[in-house]
């Protein structure tokens, strides 16, 4: 009786680093040059448009059609990774690493690629290649969901991180992760903070494939996401304990982060719970964060050559509670999403809309939204609690754990029906936390009503 199959998946595990005082000085060079690297491409490309707008705007001028003129302009080509990586070649020049023939001069125009491996800053290119094309796909409406913004240069500041591919990072062992050297710099090992026994164990037996490693800081650590394919065995069907559960319907909340239909075991050995509360630590974190945003402001001084002391402190501080932020929401979510899939043959949801919902609350000059300030609480509760992430997690951890997702559709009037009778109480408002039914006088805390609609009637 075969109930498993053989997929090949592609997963990212991501790794604290132990890097050394020298190291970190190593890791920022790599960022450093990845950072130049981008503005590198991109300042090809904006000059490669520049271009084609010089001839485009004479013919605008000349009262063509916007859209004409578009057409009737030379074609300028804008150039992409392999031209972007010949020109670099071809115009790098020597540095002042490695010995130099006869009569040579140490002279490069771009000291960034120095002391550094090449493959950061190829990826690099790769990555102002896809802005590129994020930006023009947005604009000619071939990419879905919000807007995407001209490609804008990296400024000196902007986040730390590289990415490299698997010709130049591997693991040395379980506790090291080995990155190559190149520009002069040798190779070396970064230890990591917690073992990757597994990984390694995978990767050993020719179970799993290396594609790419991101190195970034966040706040005051680096650390290592690395990327691989691997071959996942996935039973193809629930377990007899999740078939017997059968299904659980799930109200992605507000005031707790969800409510179930149905008992879930979210900590080992303790009882069910219908409900996930919105963790207190996630909320501190948030106070103390706006906090020390506040503190970093006052002391910025605008038009100084140099911040202050205190203010680099202050923007350090601010760093550090971001990164502990999206940790501690990361392992609620981690949590959240596993215990269901695990305990479930299906996980109802529903299919919101996150942008729809954060953006209506606002409204427009002509047209301003009602209850505004009811509804950015909300609208940032929502975000906080990461909607469409949850959401992602149950979808690929169910397939996993041999459970599947079912959805009740964006309009479905889930909180507003009463799940014992289907009357419908249109007068629901966000400020009522209890369900009352005048029908049938069923009383239930309002997301645990909603909980046990989706259950019922997701497809
Ligand atoms: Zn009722």
């Amino acid at each position: 009786m075969s109930c498993v199959t053989k997929t090949q998946v592609v997963r990212a595990y991501r790794f604290a680093l132990d890097a050394t005082p020298s190291q970190v000085e190593i890791l920022r060079r790599y960022a450093n040059a990845s950072r130049a690297a981008f503005n590198f491409a991109l300042g090809m490309k904006t000059a490669s448009h520049e271009r084609w707008k010089r001839g485009r705007d004479p013919l605008v001028a000349a009262d063509m059609d916007m859209a004409e003129a578009k057409k009737k302009a030379p074609k300028v080509r804008i150039p992409r990774k392999p031209q972007v990586h010949r020109h670099f070649i071809a115009t790098k020049g020597k540095g002042p690493i490695g010995p130099l023939r006869q009569g040579e001069e140490r002279r490069t125009p771009y000291p960034w690629w120095e002391g550094v491996n090449a493959n950061s800053f190829q990826e690099a290119f790769f990555d102002a290649d896809a802005a590129w094309k994020n930006w023009l796909d947005s604009m000619t409406g071939k990419r879905a969901g919000a807007p995407v913004g001209y490609p804008r240069f990296k400024r000196k500041g902007s986040r730390e991180s590289f990415r490299l591919t698997n010709t130049a990072v591997r693991f040395a062992g379980y506790r090291r992760l080995w990155i190559g050297g190149g520009g002069g710099q040798a190779a070396f090992t970064v230890r990591l903070h917690e073992p990757a026994r597994r990984l390694v164990r995978l990767l050993d037996a020719g179970q799993a494939r290396i594609l790419r490693a991101t190195i970034a800081r966040d706040g005051h650590r680096w650390f290592a996401a690395v990327v691989v394919e691997e071959i996942a065995v996935l039973p193809n069907r629930p377990t007899r304990r999740q078939a017997n559960a059968g299904r659980v319907g799930v109200d992605l909340g507000v005031k707790s982060a969800a409510a179930f239909s149905d008992p879930v075991v979210l900590a080992h050995g303790a009882p069910g719970v219908l409900e996930l509360a919105n963790p207190r630590h996630v909320r501190n974190t948030e106070k103390k964060l706006a906090r020390a945003q506040r503190v970093a402001s006052r002391r910025f001084v605008k038009g100084a050559q140099k911040q202050s002391k205190g203010y680099h402190e202050a923007k350090a501080r601010v760093a550090k509670l971001h990164a502990q932020l999206a940790a501690r929401r990361a392992s609620t979510q981690h949590l959240l999403t596993r215990r269901l899939v695990e305990q479930y043959a299906e996980v109802a949801l529903e299919k919101l809309m996150v942008k729809n919902m954060t953006r209506s609350a606002k409204g427009s000059a002509e047209n301003p939204g009602k209850n505004v300030r009811q509804k950015a609480g909300l609208n940032r509760a929502i975000l906080d609690v990461g909607f469409g992430e949850i959401r992602r997690q149950i979808e690929y951890k169910a397939a996993w754990y041999g459970s599947s997702t079912r959805y009740v559709g964006t309009y479905f009037p889930s909180s507003k029906t009463c799940s014992n009778c289907h009357w419908k109480n249109k007068e629901l408002t966000l400020a009522d936390r209890v369900f009352k039914c005048t029908q049938c006088g069923m009383i239930m805390d309002r997301d645990a009503n909603a909980a046990q609609m989706i259950k019922k009637h997701a497809q």
